[in-house]
Order: structure tokens, then sequence, then C-alpha cells
């Protein structure tokens, strides 16, 4: 028997206190991970720059970047240019600190003489670790277990709060946690709760009775196959591989249904940005309610000036040209040039290849693709050559 005994006025503040610090690291990745387009940029973008003020530009002192703390010392303030900032970093970390609370009272079974049955997550068919090893004891096969899943939840929680600022999830918040869930099974092969591969002996044996003992032979079987207790690595690597395709392919299922009964992209990949300046962004709005009522979701930018916005920080430039929508349409009764850094590569621009024509305004404008129609086809070719 393996008791789990850490005394609770230890073990709950430094749950927390763990918990805090990895929030504020969390914190850097949902303001830093969608700065990027890709995502060796987004995971470097992690490292550096230092943390400093997004105002004044100030690299914060040591103890500013206290979890929690830091930022009731200061009262919410940068300590050089007194912009206020954000509570939402330190709720982040303190709500992190309690999640980490939480989890391990789910997960790692405490008190006196607790053992791996008294853990809330304990089934028979699952790993019971092996008493004499020290590596795969029943503790710590409770602990990794916390420790894998801590992984996996704290992406799902940086994935989220982008999501909720941007509308998009960054590569930089899924892919590295798919990696880290597979490679963590194959590794530890025992971070599982209960095997790929099992029968449940009291079904098994109701379904044989109600078939008037036939497959009977079935009940003969082991529940839990040979090669599992044999290769727990191999398994280990099989169970979050059928994790991965039934998490990931339940996502691509809604996706494809959600097409064909919206008869339209459903995740939000078959957007399209229009952007203007002055009067051709009335035309966007038009070619944008036409589009509309076919089911395309489109928005409308009206830019009046690129210089502004690039002074923008990357919150806002991506809350107004979100990188994840690449389908873009430019339209200015000029010349294309500059634009393409706005619609992208692929994007389409409409505007004047030449000068010198003359004829009335209303032809020219037509002469020169200045219609609605004109625009919800370049609207189209951008959604489908994106
Ligand atoms: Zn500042």
């Amino acid at each position: 028997m393996i008791r789990f005994d850490l005394p609770l006025i230890f073990l709950v503040p430094y749950l927390f206190l763990l918990g805090a610090v990895i929030g504020s690291f969390l914190n850097v990745c949902i303001y830093r991970l969608p700065n990027s387009e890709r995502l060796s940029e987004q995971i470097r973008g992690l490292w550096s720059p230092p943390s400093h003020c997004p105002r004044c530009g100030r690299r914060l002192l040591r103890r500013d970047n206290l979890p929690v703390l830091g930022w009731l010392l200061l009262r919410g303030r940068c300590r050089f240019c007194k912009t206020r900032i954000s509570p939402r970093y330190p709720l982040i970390e303190a709500a992190n600190g309690l999640l980490f609370i939480i989890m391990f009272f789910a997960e790692v079974p405490t008190g006196w003489n607790a053992t791996l049955r008294d853990s809330c997550l304990f089934t028979p068919l699952g790993p019971q670790g092996d008493p004499a090893s020290t590596l795969f004891s029943p503790i710590m096969v409770a602990f990794l277990r916390w420790a894998y899943h801590m992984v996996l939840v704290e992406s799902l929680v940086v994935a989220s709060f982008i999501d909720l600022d941007l509308r998009i999830i960054p590569d930089g918040a899924t892919l590295p946690a798919m990696a880290a869930g597979v490679l963590g099974g194959l590794v530890f092969g025992c971070v599982y709760i209960v095997p790929v591969w099992y029968q449940d002996v009291g079904v098994l044996e109701e379904i044989s009775s109600l078939l008037g003992g036939r497959f009977a032979s079935l009940l003969s079987s082991k529940p839990v196959p040979g090669w599992i207790t044999l290769h727990p690595h191999l398994h280990g690597l099989a169970v979050s591989v059928a994790g991965l395709v039934v998490g990931g392919g339940t996502v691509w299922m809604v996706r494809i249904i959600g097409e064909w009964v919206l008869k339209r992209e459903a995740m939000g990949f078959g957007d399209v940005i229009l952007m203007a300046t002055g009067t051709e962004v009335g035309l966007c709005i038009e070619a944008y309610e036409k589009l509309t009522a076919e089911g395309v979701k489109a928005r409308v930018v009206s830019m009046p000036s690129w210089e502004i916005f690039e002074r923008q920080d990357t919150a806002y430039k991506q809350s107004v040209l979100p990188s994840s929508v690449t389908a873009r349409v430019s339209v200015e009764m000029a010349a294309t040039f500059g634009w393409e850094r706005y619609v992208g590569l692929k994007g389409q621009k409409v505007g004047m290849h030449r000068f010198g024509a003359s004829a009335p305004l209303k032809d020219l404008l037509k002469f020169f693709g200045f219609t609605v129609e004109a625009v919800v086809a370049a609207a189209r070719k951008a959604i489908t050559e994106k």
C-alpha cells in the first residue's frame, strides 16, 4: 500500500504558486502566439523580447513579473508610464493556481493511507502502477497522469482565451499540445485512464445471457489483451493516437456536416474581407449585402489610412484583419499598388490598371470594374483561390 500523505498545509499553497507561475507564462502565450503566422515564429516569439510595457516599451522589473502580487504591488499600472494594466493578467494567474489545485485533488488521492483506488479517475481497467518500481509506482502513475493532463488542459486555456479575443486559434496553441499528448503517451505508457481496447465483463455476461449462451466464447477471453500489459509504451502511443483521431476527427466532422447542412464553409475558413477607402466603402457594403444574402460570411473594413493602421498593436490589427482570413479583396479607384500588403499575394485587387480613358462617369466605373457585381465576383474568386 502506498500512502499519499503530504500535509495539505504545504501542498495547497505549493500547487497554487506553481499554477500561478505557469499562469503568467500562459498570459505570455495568450498575448504573443497570435502575433505571428508561422508556428516556429510563434514559439520563438514566446521567449523574446523580455516582458515589457506595450505602451512605453520599458522592460518590467523582476518583481513586477511576480504572478498576481506583481500586479497588486503596482496597483494595476505600469511602473513608468502609469498605463493601466488589464486585471485579466492577475486573474488568469490566480484562476490557474486554483485550476492546479482542483485538478490535483481530482486526480491524485490525498490524505492518510489513501491509495490509487481513492482517485476520482480510478478504474480497474487502467494502469495500476507497480509498487516495486520507482518510476511507475502507483503514486508516480497518479502524479504523471495529473502532470500530463495539465499540459493538455493548459493549452486549452490558451486556445480559449485567444479564441475569445480574436476568434482564431493559432497553431502554437494546438500543435505543441498534440505532440506532447502523443509523445507523453508513448514515453510514459501509463498516463491513460482506460485501455484503448477492453471488454466489460458485466456487459458481456448480460449480452451472452440475452442471446441464450451463444458467443459465450467471448467471455473466456481476457478483458485486456496481453499485448497491452506486455508493451505498455506501444499501448500508450495507441491510446494517445486514438484520442487525437477521435478528438480531431470530431472537429472535422462538425466542419464537414456543417458545410453540408449550411451549404457553406462552417468553421470560418470561408470568410472574406472587403477593404476600401472613402467612397469605395459604399460599393463594398453593397457587395457585402449581396454576399451575406448568399450565405457568405463577409466583413467590410474601411481603411482610410494605412499609416495609422500600421501604428496600432497586433491585437487590434488582428481584430480588424484576422490572419485566419486569407480571402481578401481591396477596392480603390486608383492604382492597386500597395494593397498586396493587406490582401496578401492571393488576394484580389479591384482598381485601375491603366490610366486615361474618358467617358461618362457611370460607364467609366463599369469599364474599370467598379460595380457591385465585380466586387462580388472578386470576393468569390478570393474565397475559391485562397
Ligand atoms: Zn509603460
